[in-house]
């Protein structure tokens, strides 16, 4: 097949086989727009490359050479031409473009004796000598591999002996002089010599840009993008524009739109008397686009159309590369520009306003997973100094505070005031109320799922999880990264999008919903077919998850309810009752607690469904670890004073976390299988529901109320629970004045594989499933959620045994598999059964696309999510 294509016969479409680049160079050839003419050597001709070994076969190189004879005919000129050379760039491009992460080589073509052609048909020996000397430092680096600052030194030498500190102010003696001393250096640095022969100069360097796919540079970049390593790069073989040829001529960059705040308004940079790697290079500082209005009157104009004309063309704000050789203006590249997440926004809600896309083109283009970054602080980047450390980016957002080694102090730091963020090896659910205090979170061990990510990003507070290279001294309070050491009240900042913990304190800046980002919100709403709710368990979650958009709660967990500091202790009080008569005493206590709370968040949500489930977690989550009770007693024991009395207190105390201490907590006593072991745990649960909903309609709130049971597995668990909720439902309200109606809905979750097996058999007892994906995958995956981060998760992701992580992008084949067996077997039974997830996947896109697909009526996700749960929702219907 042919593998070489002139501009006049590629376009847009041609972007797999021609790079980006090069497709759009030809599509702007055929639109009749300025450019060098050229072609394209395509990605088919790199895959082979690569697939003989690199070697470059004779049928491509057959192909260039004709394809070069055209190029020649039609500028008239001829490569290594004494008289009238030809000179061209040899450019990479792949198909997703990697802004400079592979190499171009400029002024391809001349030799000692072309650049005397140069410099007659020019008149212009200094901009001859510059070229040449341009092409020896980029073809020494780029082809030869010797490190820029080799010539750097040796062209700063000169312009220190001519008094001269800009490059364009160097003598033409001094650059012929140049000239020698380049090629000198490229023969010391790798013994070999500067090839003369213009034909073995495009061969190399044809060769190397090919070979820059896999430069170091280009891997990690397509790794951190998810770009496929097999697409390969086309090489664009172009004539030169001259930008460096004097005080007429010009070379720069523009954007159609401002890319960091979205306006409409031309924004870029030139410089003049320069070439395009000079603007990017910093050499020299460029100058604002808007300055070239002054200094090329007609340049800006035609340049202020064409990119109008480019953008209405692509549908899109693009940047553009162009050069301006005497006065007349040449575009080498244009590409649909890099934008942040606020720029996206504003420019897509713009471009439907002025008529250019369509609502959906506009939602399509909203990157979903930046979205968060929206609704975050962010820090002041200038003014990051230090960077102490950088975990895994758990939690987005920024935040900054004194740092405490321990939840306890945390608490009493906060009280008395002060900001604090919390540093622990790892997070337990007992440092829960220290993570409410604290700014932000920073743990050395754990994963993206961890239990302080997962909390963490449901508060919408920042947290870096995993940062192994920390060391946490909690004897001396303080922690290190090497020498370093930071200690207890040191202040710091930690950027949770990035995964940065830096220190002192960064100037922080405010979130809050752009009006851009509410209209394209509502678009997304009246697009979208799945519904979406938030996970929030008490009343300040839920007021956020109203204002972001949230259409009910679908997971509110009653056991955050217990873990406030004055609570804690009567469900400790509650676990560790040695008899039936004790433990209701303490339920006593608690009722009333739930009750209030369950009362504000129906106050809050007002008739929007609310979906609450019964505790879930292991009782032994609640009370303390036996290490520490023993280093209490261990702490007593040293005391003379006379302590009898407290010491077999904690021994006893010992005795029961023992006893209800369990192998694989996971798998164990927990769930309905506690409600149903311990019954007046959820009666109580279930009476304080139904007296704040009884409360709650007498003060004219309305109620949509279902109660969902965790963890059933078989379906006489939940026929046993659906009982009791229906006889404490009964007493409840039957004490009520004139029997008083509260209607409700009893669900379970589906997260047991043998409960979305056997959905049929559940169905008629459950009004909903609610599908909990974080223990589903992990009993589907038989991965314990706490471990395989750390241990051989990341590894399986990096030797791409797995495609993602399965905690965090939903996985299509198995667990969701498992999902639509039970929504079909569900619906088969009791077709108005409503379906949806509330696990951690309910936040994520690809996720969501999935509940979409599978035709679930709604995801559930922490409040910070939704607006990115209302677009993939959107994204996915379109
Ligand atoms: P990158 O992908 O790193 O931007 P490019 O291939 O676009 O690399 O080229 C680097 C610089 O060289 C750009 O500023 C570009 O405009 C300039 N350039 C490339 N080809 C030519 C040419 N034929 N004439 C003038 N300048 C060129
Ligand atoms: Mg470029
Ligand atoms: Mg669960």
């Amino acid at each position: 097949a042919k593998q070489v294509f002139s501009f006049q016969e590629g376009n847009a479409q041609m972007k797999q086989l021609l790079g980006g680049k090069g497709a759009h160079l030809a599509e702007m050839t055929r639109s009749g727009l300025p450019v060098p003419p050229g072609f394209t050597l395509s990605t088919a001709a790199c895959l082979s490359y690569f697939k003989e070994g690199n070697v470059l076969s004779e049928t491509l190189w057959g192909e260039t050479l004709s394809a070069l004879e055209s190029l020649e005919s039609a500028r008239g000129q001829r490569l290594g031409d004494p008289v009238n050379p030809l000179l061209v760039s040899v450019r990479s491009g792949s198909v997703t473009s990697m802004p400079g992460m592979m190499d171009t080589i400029l002024n391809l073509g001349l030799n000692d004796e072309t650049v005397q052609g140069l410099s007659q048909q020019t008149g212009n020996a200094r901009f001859a000598y510059d070229c040449y000397r341009r092409l020896l430092q980029m073809f020494g680096n780029v082809v030869l591999g010797i490190q820029g600052h080799y010539f750097e030194k040796i062209f700063n030498q000169l312009k220190q002996k001519e008094g001269v500190t800009q490059d364009q102010d160097v003598s033409l003696e001094g650059l012929q002089q140049l000239i020698p001393d380049f090629k000198r250096c490229i023969q010391a640095q790798t013994g070999r010599v500067f090839p003369e022969n213009v034909q073995e100069q495009l061969r190399l360097a044809t060769e190397a840009v090919f070979q820059s796919w896999n430069n170091a540079r280009a891997q990690i970049y397509r790794k951190i993008n998810r770009i496929p390593d097999s697409q390969g790069t086309a090489v664009n073989i172009q004539s030169m524009v001259f930008g460096n040829m004097g005080m007429d001529c010009g070379t720069g960059v523009v954007f159609t739109r401002n890319p960091s705040t979205g306006a409409s308004e031309l924004f870029g940079e030139y410089l003049i008397n320069a070439q395009g790697e000079d603007v990017v290079a910093g050499a020299r500082t460029p100058q604002p686009v808007a300055s070239l209005r002054n200094e090329m009157p007609e340049v800006y104009e035609e340049l202020v159309s064409v990119a109008n004309r480019l953008e209405q063309h692509y549908k899109d704000m693009q940047d553009i590369e162009f050069t301006v050789e005497k006065g007349q203006l040449f575009i080498l590249q244009t590409r649909n520009g890099k934008r942040n997440a606020q720029a996206a926004v504003t420019i897509a809600v713009n471009l439907v306003k002025e008529g250019i896309i369509t609502r959906e083109d506009a939602l399509l283009r909203i990157e979903a997973s930046h979205l968060d970054r929206l609704l975050h602080r962010g820090i002041d980047e200038s003014a990051v100094t230090e960077v102490f450390a950088t975990g895994l980016p758990a939690s987005p957002g920024a935040a900054v505070g004194q740092i405490v080694f321990d939840a306890e102090i945390a608490m009493e730091w906060s009280q008395a005031g002060k900001k604090v963020v919390l540093a622990r090896p790892e997070t337990t659910p007992e440092d829960i109320q220290g993570v409410l205090v604290s700014e932000g979170i920073v743990t050395c061990r754990g994963g993206m799922t961890s239990h302080a990510a997962v909390v963490a990003r449901g508060m919408g507070k920042p947290c870096v999880c995993g940062c192994e290279e920390i060391k946490i001294d909690e004897e001396q309070k303080q922690m290190s990264v090497g020498s370093r050491i930071v200690k207890e009240g040191d202040w710091v900042t930690i950027e949770g999008a990035s995964g940065r913990v830096i220190l002192g304190e960064i100037p922080l800046r405010e979130a809050e919903i752009s009006e851009e980002l509410s209209e394209i919100l509502n678009w997304a709403d009246s697009i979208r077919k799945l519904k979406v709710r938030a996970n929030a368990d008490n009343p300040h979650d839920a007021r956020m998850a109203k204002q972001f958009g949230a259409q009910g709660i679908g997971l509110c967990r009653t056991e955050h309810m217990f873990f406030s500091p004055t609570r804690l202790p009567v469900v400790q009080k509650m676990i560790l009752a040695d008899n039936v008569e004790e433990r209701a005493l303490a339920l006593e206590q608690l009722l009333p607690m739930q009750q209030a709370d369950f009362e504000e968040m129906f106050g809050e949500m007002n008739g929007l469904p609310v979906t609450i489930r019964l505790l879930d977690p292991p009782l032994h989550e609640f009370l303390p670890k036996e290490k520490e009770l023993q280093k209490k007693l261990d702490e007593l024991r040293h005391n003379p004073i006379e302590n009898d009395k407290e010491q077999k207190a904690i021994l006893a105390l010992i005795r029961k976390v023992n006893a209800l201490e369990e192998v694989n907590p996971m798998l164990g006593q927990r769930g309905c299988r506690l409600g149903i072991v311990y019954p007046e745990i959820y009666e109580m649960q279930v009476e304080a529901i139904f007296r704040a909903a009884s409360r709650c309609l007498e003060n004219g709130i309305k109620i949509t109320l279902e109660i969902m049971v965790p963890l059933v597995g078989h379906v006489n668990e939940l026929i046993t629970l659906r009982t009791m909720i229906d006889k404490v439902a009964k007493q409840v309200l039957g004490e009520s004045s004139e029997g008083q109606e509260v209607p409700y809905q009893v669900g379970t979750m589906i997260e047991v594989p043998r409960a979305a097996l056997t959905a049929g058999q559940i169905a008629p007892y459950a009004d909903f499933f609610s599908f909990g994906t974080n223990d589903l995958t992990q009993m589907t995956y038989g991965y314990s959620r706490d471990d395989a981060e750390g241990k051989f998760l990341t590894h399986y992701q990096d030797q791409k045994i797995l495609p993602n992580n399965p905690f965090q992008v939903l996985d299509p084949d198995g667990v969701g598999l498992l999902i639509e067996w039970a929504v079909t077997a569900g619906r088969s039974i009791k077709p108005t059964i409503k379906t949806g997830i509330c696990g951690e996947h309910g936040g994520d896109k690809e996720s969501i696309f999935f509940c979409h697909r599978s035709g679930l009526d709604y995801v559930s996700c922490s409040p910070f999510r939704l607006p990115l749960a209302r677009i993939a929702a959107a994204q996915a219907a379109i």
